[in-house]
């Protein structure tokens, strides 16, 4: 996942990088690998998220890949974790303790737990940091919220100054800035209710337009409304779907959709964003 914003620019004539959604569909668009030089092709196609791929069936990717930036908590919340260390975190999670000492001692120092004193009559119990909640998408949208950004702007201080890899990432950062995180509210005749949540550098109106054609083409008369929309926000998109990925409603090819069982802690949630 986190080597797709890579796959989202090309370079055009001037020089200048473009994201797939700006981008013309297919051939001919004289858009070229911003790594390699190579000519590039859009795939916006239906099951497969879009993406730049180079014309010819070689890859440059192979070659750059050990020169790859990570961006913090963007759209990979394992904060790096070993799967070993991920289930130790998930184990205590569903269990409340630790049995090993080292284990304990370890995910303190990665600041994943930490002692409260005061929690259980006076007794103190470890629990859950902030940061130790979000591999397990148990942390608010809101606090995720705080953490994400002075971890992203601690990362684009460190960033170097030049390179291909630095210039996607602070195009990206650009392109997040710019764009709003929506909630909408999808309501299609003879299916439950549907919600969906997404991100959009144009305007929301813009945007549902487009999702309401969309859907009434496979689905008839559909009603979409916007339930909330917060500019500047649409860095928070992913972790949106990690956080509730257990309410996820593939709807035929479309996979950004969710069916909630109560969905007024949800809209609570998100509402509390600034
Ligand atoms: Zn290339």
């Amino acid at each position: 996942m986190t080597q797709q914003i890579w796959l989202e620019y090309a370079r055009n004539q001037d020089g200048k990088l473009v994201h797939i959604e700006d981008s013309r569909r297919g051939l001919g668009s004289g858009l070229l690998c911003p790594f390699c030089g190579a000519e590039a092709i859009a795939r916006q196609g239906v099951e497969k998220s879009w993406h730049f791929a180079h014309r010819a069936e070689e890859s440059c990717a192979p070659a750059r890949k050990m020169s790859k930036i990570v961006i913090p908590l963007y759209d990979d919340f394992f904060l790096g974790l070993k799967p070993r260390r991920l289930a130790e975190l998930i184990e205590f999670a569903s269990i409340g303790r630790i049995a090993d000492s080292r284990v304990q001692r370890r995910m303190e120092a990665a600041d994943l737990i930490a002692w409260n004193p005061y929690a259980r009559n006076g007794r103190g119990i470890w629990e859950l940091t902030k940061r130790g909640k979000i591999p397990l998408g148990a942390l608010s949208v809101g606090l995720f919220a705080e953490i994400q950004d002075a971890e992203l702007r601690r990362f684009l201080d460190f960033l170097p100054a030049d390179g291909v890899d630095a210039e996607i990432v602070r195009e990206h950062w650009a392109r997040l800035q710019a764009s709003a995180l929506y909630f909408l509210k999808v309501e299609i005749p003879g299916l439950e209710l549907l919600h969906k949540i997404g991100m959009t550098g144009r305007s929301v109106e813009e945007r549902v337009a487009e999702i309401r054609a969309d859907l009434s083409a496979d689905y008839g008369p559909v009603s979409v409304s916007v339930l909330g929309c917060w500019p500047g926000l649409g860095r928070l998109e992913r972790y949106c779907k990690f956080r509730f990925q257990h309410s996820w409603h593939p709807l035929g090819t479309r996979s950004e959709y969710f069916n909630f069982a109560d969905v007024k802690p949800v809209l609570r949630e998100l509402r509390r964003l600034r």
